[in-house]
């Protein structure tokens, strides 16, 4: 485990909820770790999906709705679209 200090962040906690946090044991820094660091697993998976493992190009999901429309009506390729095109 590292240890990451994040510096001049300022944010306004409201007390009823430090108070509601202090009654489940909780400090306001621990929550925000607890929900930091699930929130950087969430994105550290979410980078796995959108690219490919084979060739590292990204993957259909990154394609934006007008992107995947052009390429299942068959107007663009995977390839001029710059994702991958294994399999
Ligand atoms: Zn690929």
């Amino acid at each position: 485990m590292k240890k990451i200090k994040i510096s001049n962040v300022e944010i306004k906690v409201n007390e009823e909820l430090i108070r509601n946090l202090k009654k489940h044991k909780y400090t306001v820094e621990e929550a925000l770790g607890k929900i930091l660091n699930r929130s950087l697993w969430k994105f550290a998976n979410k980078l796995g999906k959108n690219k490919c493992p084979k060739c590292g190009k990204p993957t259909d999901n990154t394609l934006t709705l007008y992107q995947s429309r052009l390429l299942n009506h068959g107007e663009k390729t995977r390839k001029e679209l710059g994702v991958c095109d294994c399999e």
